[in-house]
């Protein structure tokens, strides 16, 4: 399989290349030459097999003769390593819970792929491989944890002082080894603009293999698909189903688009925006007008400019039409997100958090005027890692799993600065020095 930019379609890669670049240097997202069609044969026999020959036969196209199959079997294996039960929550509405991998979030699944192909590539590199990362929370501890031993990788994360929770600071600060932590005195915005800096700026990439680590990483992206095939293999209703996906920058939907596209038996779909609904204006509109984010409860979707959404075009030709056929988009405030945590609870004792709150309320209202149909929300975040939504919107907390009370345990080291570029490159390569 071959990549090209979407910016220059007479500029191709491979597999290897595409997933240490992570984004063409024309500044194009890379985009497979073409989507594999899975043969009827798999797809009839989805529930008989295996999730690692699931998740195999989705990936091995993708990944061409770059990766043995030996390796890349490990691969996957490593990163399926946790259950994804799709369960129900009320009689029309399951949740696919993508919560149960090492950080607790759906993005554990993309990250853990994404840094063991990148340490397979390392190996054959005379340099370190050294991943930045801006993160407002969710993407830097999947980041931090997937890469964390990974030899011949480093990884600095930056985030927002004071503005992630407690789950999450300690799975950015606490483990240490090849994982670098910067707390900025700044917002997400101020973490961002740094590592957009650093990836212009020369002189440091002539020093170090800098890599990013986003869904932008066709990596990271890809392996998505997997876990919409999973949810199908437990899928037992009659029609098939609507999947309600909360969406920021639309890697996770852009995802489930490709699977289908191959041949995965998925009804309908809904990009489940909050407040940020710039995606939902295009739908309505056919116009497309980025912003910038505006902050909400669900805040790992505040994004003003969706960085998959040149993907989602293409996967529809640039065809308005044909895109409303598959996706419906619905946006949902922070009153209707704090409303639905506290309604589901009410009913089921099932605890949402925040963001996939956004995607069950979207998929209800979908639901209320399509009533013949079922469906799933990805469930991509557990609600532990919020804890402060959900006790405003159902006056407790979740309890920590068992599987966090190490980390819980372990100091954070994290060194403050303030959101300067100077200082951000001048730590950063002392960081670099000791290596
Ligand atoms: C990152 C994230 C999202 C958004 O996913 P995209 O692929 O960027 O659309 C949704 N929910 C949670 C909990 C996240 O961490």
């Amino acid at each position: 399989m071959r990549y090209f930019s979407l910016k220059d379609r007479n500029n191709y890669v491979d597999f290897k290349e595409a997933t240490l670049l992570g984004q063409a240097p024309d500044g194009g997202l890379y985009y497979p030459e073409s989507i594999p069609v899975w043969n009827n044969h798999f797809i009839r026999n989805l529930k008989r097999k295996s999730k690692l020959e699931i998740g195999f036969e989705i990936m091995a196209p993708y990944v061409g003769n770059t990766i043995p199959e030996k390796e890349l079997y490990s691969i996957i294996e490593e990163t399926l390593d946790f259950d994804i039960p799709l369960q129900p929550i009320s009689e029309n509405i399951y949740s696919l819970e993508l919560f149960h991998g090492p950080t607790l979030a759906f993005k554990d699944v993309g990250a853990r792929f994404l840094s063991r192909c990148m340490g397979f590539f390392a190996r054959k590199l005379a340099q370190k491989i050294v991943v930045l990362v801006a993160t407002s929370g969710d993407t830097g501890g999947a980041v931090a944890d997937a890469f964390h031993n990974i030899p011949g990788t480093e990884v600095i994360i930056l985030y927002p002082s004071g503005k992630v929770s407690p789950v999450q600071e300690k799975q950015l600060t606490a483990l240490g080894g090849n994982i670098h932590a910067l707390e900025i005195e700044g917002d997400f915005d101020d973490c961002q603009k740094l590592v957009k800096m650093a990836f212009l700026d020369e002189e440091l990439k002539e020093n170090i293999l800098l890599t990013s680590s986003n869904s932008i990483n066709v990596a990271r992206w890809l392996p998505q698909q997997i876990y919409y095939a999973l949810a199908m293999t437990q899928w037992e209703e009659e029609h098939e189903p609507v999947v309600a996906v909360p969406s920021g920058n639309f890697g996770n939907l852009c995802a489930g688009l490709v699977a289908k596209q191959s041949g995965l038996t998925i009804g309908h779909f809904i990009a489940a925006c909050n407040a940020n609904d710039v995606f939902t204006s295009y739908v309505k509109s056919g116009v497309y007008h980025p912003s910038t984010a505006v902050p909400t409860l669900s805040n790992a979707m505040d994004v003003g400019n969706p960085s998959n959404f040149d993907r989602i075009l293409t996967i529809f030709q640039h065809d308005h039409e044909k895109l409303c056929e598959a996706i419906s988009s619905i946006s949902v405030s922070d009153v209707e997100t704090l409303s639905t945590i506290k309604a589901v609870f009410e009913a089921s004792q099932y605890i949402l958090d925040p963001h996939a709150a956004v995607a069950y309320s979207a998929l209800k209202d979908h639901l209320f005027d399509h009533p013949e149909q079922k469906g799933f929300i990805l469930g991509s975040a557990h609600p532990v890692k919020f804890p402060m939504v959900v006790q405003e919107a159902i006056g407790q907390t979740p309890t920590i799993p068992e599987s966090l009370g190490a980390l819980m345990k372990k100091h954070k080291t994290a060194l403050l600065i303030p959101p300067e570029y100077a200082r951000f490159k001048s730590t950063a390569l002392e960081i670099f020095k000791k290596l």
